[in-house]
């Protein structure tokens, strides 16, 4: 495995990131085994809602923050669309709040007709009750946060087993500093751009060096502000809505003004953010005593 993928796992433990993406799932997943004491405040709360299997029958709610919360109400979203397909099926994470699931629905089809590819690929959105994961993502916990791979969705149904197996594209070279001139297409670019001109879009993480390269395109254009760079985010792009009306999430602060291809986007290139010579910090795992005291409600609702 190359240097830099270890590298990136190791600011998953400070970041809002994943280097999960690309790992393989399994066409038999074996349910995680009960807990001995689930009531134990000290319980880490992703050990809680990493076990639950169906969505909290409760009014569609996003609840706290994107990094800090859970989801009641939640919906799934179907695996195969005209212009989409589920992947990593094993993992459970195509959950999300009844706006999101409206969104990408319609924004499938607008991303397949910029990109001029079939369709995307759909990594996770978030567990069926929303909440800490035990695996990847400090963010995707309301049901807001959706992961788009780098790859274009083929022009047939995947079976279940390449839904596990096939990885995505990495489209950033091995040094970071750019794009892999021979991998990055325009098709990217429209695809990104696209879900940025959408306005229920609060933001969008990208690695740095693919902001770098839509500067080179788009420098100056309103919706980059929108687009974050943010480590990892080489082989999926991630878009996050804004708290639907009557949610009781909190939004994220407003982008920065400007396109964002300044020297904020110059410092992620320092030696520093690419190479960190220690890992980010860590903290202990959340428990439900952290999380908004209504997310007690959506584990225990039927
Ligand atoms: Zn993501």
């Amino acid at each position: 495995m190359p240097i830099r993928v270890v590298m990136a796992c190791f600011f998953v433990l400070g970041a809002s990131l994943s280097c999960a993406a690309q790992d393989k799932g399994t066409l038999d997943p074996k349910p995680l085994p009960p807990l001995a004491h689930p009531s134990d405040p000290q319980t880490p709360a992703k050990e809680l809602f990493g076990r639950a299997q169906d969505a909290a029958a409760l009014s569609p709610d996003s609840i706290g923050f994107y990094s800090h919360g859970c989801l009641a109400g939640g919906e799934q979203l179907p695996i195969n669309g005209p212009n989409w397909q589920v992947m990593r099926l094993s993992r459970n994470r195509n959950w999300g709040h009844p706006t999101l699931i409206a969104f990408m629905e319609k924004f499938a089809a607008k991303a397949a007709h910029a990109s001029g590819w079939p369709g995307i690929l759909i990594g996770d959105i978030s567990q069926p009750r929303g909440g800490p994961m035990l695996t990847g993502h400090a963010s995707h916990q309301i049901g807001l946060d959706a992961d788009i791979w780098l790859r274009p969705m083929p022009d047939r149904e995947l079976s279940r087993e390449e839904r596990e197996e096939l990885p995505s594209t990495d489209v950033v070279r091995e040094d970071q500093l750019d794009v892999r001139a021979d991998v990055w297409t325009q098709g990217h670019f429209a695809l990104i751009r696209a879900a940025a001109l959408e306005p229920k879009v609060q933001r969008i993480f990208v690695n740095a060096a693919i902001k770098r390269a839509m500067c080179r395109a788009a420098a100056g254009e309103p919706w980059m502000r929108k687009v974050r760079p943010m480590w990892g985010h080489n082989y999926h792009f991630h878009i996050r809505l804004f708290c639907p009306d009557g949610a009781t999430c909190r939004d994220q602060d407003p982008t920065p003004s400007g396109d964002g291809c300044d020297a904020s986007l110059a410092g992620w290139f320092s030696e520093e953010m690419l190479r960190p010579r220690k890992p980010g910090k860590s903290w202990p795992p959340m428990t439900m005593a952290k999380l908004p005291a209504a997310c007690q409600q959506v584990l225990k609702a039927p």
